[in-house]
């Protein structure tokens, strides 16, 4: 009887503390948002340009820029435009 008292009570302590862990885990993923808002200033819009040649969307700052155009690479701006 006392063998089965035991088990009870380890079961009893798995879930509690399964549960504990659960709700710290929730509490953490909540904060993290309101933490990122205090810290680090909002990440701006950044431009985004398309490529000539094969389409790919890139930032406007690390887009080449050749013949009035916006190209992903010196490579596709050589080729033109498709
Ligand atoms: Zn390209």
């Amino acid at each position: 009887m006392s063998k089965v008292l035991f088990w009870v009570v380890i079961i009893l302590a798995v879930l509690l503390v399964s549960r504990l862990l659960a709700r710290q885990a929730v509490r953490r993923r909540a904060d993290a948002p309101r933490r990122q808002r205090r810290g680090a200033p909002p990440a701006r819009p950044q431009a985004m340009v398309q490529c000539a040649h094969c389409g790919v969307h890139l930032p406007a700052t690390d887009a080449v820029k050749s013949q009035g155009r916006n190209w992903c690479s010196p490579e596709h701006a050589r080729l033109g435009p498709r």
